[in-house]
């Protein structure tokens, strides 16, 4: 952790141009622009992102425009289209000790991108999406951010860094140093292992075992999954202490005596299996070669997923709960056959 606070001095007369105009590309570009920097937004002209950034007030141009004009490049498309940018649109048109800065390292890490040797490679990753990055911005706060540098050509990669992570408003909050490699496998490691391929399997093997001994899929749904998001909050909020505080004895006493049989070091063990295929670069070749391919095998098991029964029984229950999803309007009755027959009563 910095102990003095950094500022976006370092970038004040420099031009910003942020390549992409999704979750993290928006809140980068407008927080930067709030920030007094100097941003263009890169974006294919005619798509949806060129006619939002410029509503945003953003100056706009196509990615290879707004590159050949940028001492700094900030590239927020998806990984996945990122190494053909790269190639197509930064790589004949980035100045001599300019910043290629990422918000992820996977490309870099994994050999996707082999950036020129004469440009400074650096990273800013917020802890949090787009919105939040924005909406806390605009309160005067910050979302912490982890940064790293990979190279170093200009001698000022360290300056550039701190100054933009101080533009998005990380440096409100706190900023971590970190490298490439870290960020890239603790991040995928995190949401294959914890909290999206591990919190959903769970979620799911516990609405199948209720269901399959023969509950009721509404209040299979309220106990593994609608109440998770409880639990998540008191330990997003205050880490194991603030969970036993607010649930019951009861709960304690299951959790601590039967928690670690459904999490146990057979999970653990496959857990470091994981980590193992993501460093030596399993997962990245065969996540590489899927969207290669097609994303023939990636679009099936997303079919899977979305055609399990717990998403029928979702569907109803949540249609029922407009706070939810307060965007959309509340609906009234409810399509899903197993949903039906309980909620119409209380209807
Ligand atoms: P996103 O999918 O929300 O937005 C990507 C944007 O890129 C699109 O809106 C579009 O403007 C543009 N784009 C899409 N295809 C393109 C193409 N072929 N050519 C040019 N532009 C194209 O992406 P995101 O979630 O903001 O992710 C951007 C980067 O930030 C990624 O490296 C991601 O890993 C990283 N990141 C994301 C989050 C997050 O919370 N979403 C958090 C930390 C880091
Ligand atoms: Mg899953």
């Amino acid at each position: 952790m910095s102990t003095t606070v950094p500022t976006t001095a370092a970038l004040q007369s420099a031009r910003v141009a942020v390549l992409g105009y999704g979750s993290q590309g928006r809140a980068h570009a407008l927080n930067l622009k709030d920030s007094g920097l100097d941003v263009t937004v890169g974006v294919r002209r005619g798509g949806p992102s060129w006619d939002k950034a410029r509503a945003d007030g953003l100056k706009v141009a196509e990615p290879a425009e707004a590159v050949k004009n940028a001492d700094l490049v900030a590239v927020l498309t998806p990984d996945m289209v990122q190494p053909a940018l790269y190639e197509d649109a930064i790589a004949p048109n980035l100045k001599p000790n300019a910043a290629l800065l990422f918000a992820h390292g996977f490309n870099v890490h994994f050999g996707q991108i082999r950036p020129r040797a004469d440009i400074d490679v650096i990273l800013v990753a917020p802890k949090g999406p787009g919105a939040l990055v924005r909406r806390e911005y605009e309160k005067g706060h910050g979302v912490p951010c982890i940064y790293a540098i990979h190279q170093d050509a200009s001698g000022q990669a360290r300056d550039k860094v701190l100054a933009y992570a101080a533009g998005i408003g990380g440096a409100r909050a706190m900023l971590i140093e970190t490298s490439f490699a870290e960020e890239t496998e603790t991040d995928l490691f995190g949401e294959q292992a914890v909290l999206c391929g591990g919190a959903t399997e769970l979620v799911l093997a516990g609405f199948e075992t209720l269901t399959e001994a023969g509950y009721q899929p509404e209040i299979a749904y309220y106990e593994v999954l609608h109440e998770l998001k409880l639990i998540v909050d008191l330990l997003h909020e205050g880490g194991l202490a603030k969970m036993h505080q607010f649930i019951s004895e009861t709960a304690q006493y299951g959790d601590l005596t039967r928690g670690p049989r459904v999490v146990d070091a057979g999970t653990k063990a496959r857990m470091q299996q994981i980590l193992t295929e993501i460093r030596d670069g399993t997962f990245a070749r065969e996540w590489t070669a899927e969207y290669k391919a097609g994303n023939g095998n990636y679009r099936a098991l997303k079919q899977k997923d979305l055609a399990h029964p717990i998403e029928q029984v979702g569907a109803g229950l949540r249609a029922r709960m407009p706070w939810l999803n307060p965007a959309q309007p509340a609906v009234t009755t409810v399509a899903s056959p197993t949903a039906d027959a309980p909620l119409k009563r209380s209807a």
